[in-house]
Order: structure tokens, then C-alpha cells, then sequence
């Protein structure tokens, strides 16, 4: 008898999500009775908002339980393309836009429809941890950027250009920023886009925290920074951030008609459509924009609160310098002063303090921590208090 073959190199190669696996690691500890506080979420602590659940649960009564078309039931394909109309002046008609299941989804398909094996894909690190991965499942190559807390983490137009060659296909460009909360101003990312269409290059541009931004700072959408970019540029986004909504697995993608439908084709085979009854919350989300706004605001109130504080509180400790980022609802110290792996430096955190932190090494970027402000003002509070202590003892 022969043993069975190895696995495949797409299951050998792929390493998993490390932001999940410590989230999920956190949970499992407070499921057990210990007092772990987690600064290691990736979604809103709130809960989706009634109206967008009762018009999920009357489109399940309704009979909206089976198959839909694949890119999204028309409404919704609709209500997208008009907010992006409404809220950039960026016009697409309904066929250019694509609902997945969720914005991660989204992402792969931008990355899938338009990279080769062979292609090399920019990505500014510290960067969100799926884009490698996707990349390399594609048969491309991942090209790290690194873009410190010296740069803003931000990508800057000589260190684009320096990484291009003739293999760059894509660039991935993801503003306000997971991990770090960067935002890119409409100045800056003009520069940028003028290099991409200078050299050809798609740009798949995550904007999944667009509606979380803070401090007045102007949203960016990428597509409409000119017409050649428009027709280079894959904007993805979704629900999951604005409305709280992680768990209902819907995300968006709005690109040139030839690459929504290349999308849409892809997605028929992979997986079909995003859940039908689902698809009718989000259509809500976007229907009822007085709800919206309104869920929405106070959602960001208490975000931008709790950012102050945790700034200003990391700033106090020694050892630690912090940028006031502008968006999502991540900070993203810098933690190389202690003289530890941040890998270490967070095993140690969680196993000593109980508090559960992402090390910035998962992110591409060694020497900082992510810590997601989108937990309660008590955890945050006392986790911050639990850091000081861990961080005093370090420095003796
Ligand atoms: C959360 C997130 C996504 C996608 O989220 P979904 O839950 O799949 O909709 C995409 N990009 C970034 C940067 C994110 O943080």
C-alpha cells in the first residue's frame, strides 16, 4: 500500500490568517473563565443595527432563500452603483458592480481576474494579511513595500516607482489602512495614481473603512482620480466595517465592465452568489439612509473617543511612541524600544497580562503591535493599565 499523496502546494503554502487565530485564541480564553482583554479584533463591537436585521428577517419570511444571480439581486447592484454616484460623483452602471461573499472575497476575485502567474503585485506593508496569500494563490509574487511609522505607513511615489518592473501588474492599496489606520490624502494618492497609470499598473483599491474616518479628514475614492485611472482601478468595500455587519459575509467590487464581468464569472464557478436573504439587509443599509446615518454615527462617536484615549494613554508609556492615525479603528505602536520579537513581546503580553494584541510581524511590518480600539471603554481601560505594567516591568 502507498501512503496518500502530500497535500496540495496551495494548501502547503497558504499560511493562515494570524489576526484570526489570535483573535480566536482570546475568545477561547474568555470563554474559559479567564479575564483577557483583547485589543485583537478585526470587526465593530457593536451589533448590525435593527433595521438592516428586520429587513433580513422579512426577506427570509418573504421566501428570499434561494438562489440569486450570481453578481447580486439588481436592487442592490443598483443602490451601490448609486451611492458611489452620490457620495463620489463616480458613475457606473449597475454591471459594473459585483456583490461577493464579503469583502475578502471581493479582493480575491479584483486579484484573480487580472494577475498571472509570474506578475508581481506591489503591497505596502504593513499591509492587511490576506493580500499576500490571495496573491500567491493566484500563481503571482507578493512585492513588500515597507512604509514605517517614519513614512505615516504610507506608501510614498519614489518607493512605488523604485519597486516597479516589468512584471508589476497590480498595486494593492488599502486607505484608511488595517493594520495601522493610515489615510492617504486626496494629494497623495494623486501622485500615486499618476505613477500606476505612468506604468500601466491595476490598482486594487480597498476602501473598507472609507466611512470610518476621523478628525475631518476627506474620503478618497481611487477610481476617481482621473479617467485613466478609473479604468485600472478595482475599488473594493462592503458592509462589514460601516454597519457592523462581519458576520453577514457580504462585500462589494466596482471596476471596468470587462473586469466586473470576469469577476462575476469567476464567482459563478467558486462559489455563486452572496446569501440572497442577506443581500436584502445591505439593501436596507443602503435604502433607509437616515437609519444609516444615523447607526452610523453613533458607531464613529464612540470610535473617535476611544482613539483619543488610547493615543494618548500609549504616548504616557514609556517606551512606546504611537502615530494618531485617522481611520478604521486601529492604532499601531511602535514597541522596538523594549528589545523584543514583537512576536514575543505579545505571547508574553497575553500569557503575564492577559491582554491579547497583534504583533506587527503578522502585518509585514516587526517592531509594533496592532491594538483595535473597537472594544469597550472598561477593557480598553484596563487593558491599557495591564500594558503599563507589562511595559514598566520590561524597561527594569
Ligand atoms: C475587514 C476587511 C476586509 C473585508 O472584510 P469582509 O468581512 O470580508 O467583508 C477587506 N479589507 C480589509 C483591509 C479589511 O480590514
Amino acid at each position: 500500500m502507498s501512503t496518500p499523496h502530500p497535500l496540495s502546494v496551495w494548501a502547503r503554502n497558504v499560511s493562515p490568517s494570524p489576526t484570526l487565530a489570535i483573535d480566536a485564541k482570546a475568545k477561547a480564553m474568555l470563554a474559559a473563565g479567564e479575564d483577557v482583554c483583547s485589543f485583537a479584533a478585526g470587526e465593530p463591537d457593536f451589533d448590525t443595527p435593527d433595521f438592516i436585521k428586520d429587513a433580513a428577517i422579512a426577506a427570509l419570511k418573504a421566501g428570499k432563500t434561494k438562489y440569486a444571480p450570481t453578481p447580486g439581486i439588481e436592487p442592490l447592484r443598483q443602490a451601490v452603483a448609486d451611492r458611489y454616484a452620490t457620495e463620489y460623483g463616480y458613475k457606473v452602471a449597475s454591471s459594473q458592480v459585483v456583490v461577493s461573499p464579503g469583502g475578502k472575497y471581493s479582493c480575491y476575485l479584483a486579484i484573480l481576474s487580472t494577475c498571472n502567474p509570474g506578475d508581481e503585485v506591489i503591497i505596502p506593508a504593513p499591509y492587511w494579511v490576506s493580500y499576500p496569500e490571495m496573491v500567491k494563490l493566484a500563481g503571482a509574487t507578493p512585492v513588500f513595500v515597507l512604509c514605517d511609522d517614519r513614512a505615516g505607513f504610507k506608501l510614498t511615489p519614489a518607493l512605488l516607482a523604485a519597486a516597479i518592473t516589468p512584471k508589476t501588474k497590480m498595486l494593492v492599496l488599502n486607505s484608511p489602512s488595517n493594520p495601522t489606520g493610515a489615510i492617504y490624502t486626496r494629494a497623495e494618492l494623486a501622485a500615486i495614481a499618476d505613477i500606476c497609470v505612468q506604468h500601466n499598473l491595476y490598482v486594487l483599491a480597498d476602501e473598507m473603512y472609507e466611512h470610518l474616518i476621523y478628525d475631518g479628514h476627506e474620503p478618497v475614492n481611487f477610481a476617481m482620480l482621473g479617467a485613466e485611472v478609473e479604468k485600472r482601478t478595482i475599488t473594493v468595500a462592503g458592509f462589514s466595517k460601516t454597519y457592523s455587519m462581519t458576520g453577514w459575509r457580504l462585500g462589494t467590487l466596482v471596476a471596468p465592465a470587462p473586469i466586473a464581468k470576469a469577476c462575476a464569472e469567476l464567482q459563478s464557478q467558486m462559489s455563486s452568489n452572496a446569501t440572497t436573504f442577506a443581500q436584502y439587509g445591505a439593501l436596507a443599509a443602503l435604502k433607509e439612509k437616515d437609519k444609516a446615518v444615523a447607526a452610523l454615527a453613533a458607531m464613529k462617536t464612540a470610535f473617535a473617543r476611544r482613539r483619543q484615549y488610547l493615543h494618548t494613554e500609549l504616548n504616557r508609556i514609556p517606551g512606546i511612541t504611537c502615530l494618531l492615525s485617522g481611520g478604521a479603528f486601529y492604532l499601531f505602536p511602535n514597541i522596538s524600544s523594549f528589545g523584543l520579537k514583537d512576536t514575543d513581546f505579545c505571547a508574553r503580553l497575553l500569557e503575564q497580562e492577559k491582554v491579547a494584541a497583534v504583533p506587527g510581524s503578522a502585518f509585514g511590518a516587526e517592531g509594533y503591535l496592532r491594538l483595535s480600539y473597537a472594544t469597550s471603554d472598561e477593557i480598553l481601560r484596563k487593558g491599557v493599565e495591564r500594558l503599563t505594567r507589562f511595559c514598566a516591568a520590561l524597561k527594569k
